[in-house]
């Protein structure tokens, strides 16, 4: 048996290269694709849900006027996340919030992290 039986014969070499080209570009174009969306979701965050465990463990609430006063008995009513030192409105009644960047607040909100703006 010869070596020239196991070497691809050039058909075959055409075949390998062209599937790897369509392969690799396939993969290209999703990248590329995906570059917009994750730059989008970065500009227009979703609002925290507060079963997000982030919102779990701040005590999130974008309705302030629920909150667990038995839980958080130091909250005032005139404490929101419109007046907290960590929120930046986006217009519209929401904004970010520096401790959960990836995701807009309620201007109505409130968590356990309020801190009054100055
Ligand atoms: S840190 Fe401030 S702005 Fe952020 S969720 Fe808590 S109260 Fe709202």
């Amino acid at each position: 048996m010869s070596d020239s039986k196991n070497r691809p014969n050039s058909d075959q070499r055409f075949e390998s290269t062209r599937r790897q080209f369509i392969r690799t570009t396939a993969l290209i174009a999703s990248s590329a694709a995906l570059v917009p969306l994750a730059a989008n979701a970065q500009d227009n965050p979703a609002m925290l849900s507060e079963d997000d465990p982030t919102a779990i463990a701040l005590g999130y609430r974008a309705d302030a006027t629920t909150v667990d006063l038995n839980k958080y008995p130091s909250k005032a009513s005139d404490q929101l996340c419109s007046n907290c030192s960590l929120y930046a409105s986006s217009g519209d009644g929401v904004g970010k919030c520096a401790a959960v960047p990836s995701r807009l607040v309620a201007g109505a909100g409130w968590c356990g992290a309020w801190n009054l703006a100055r």
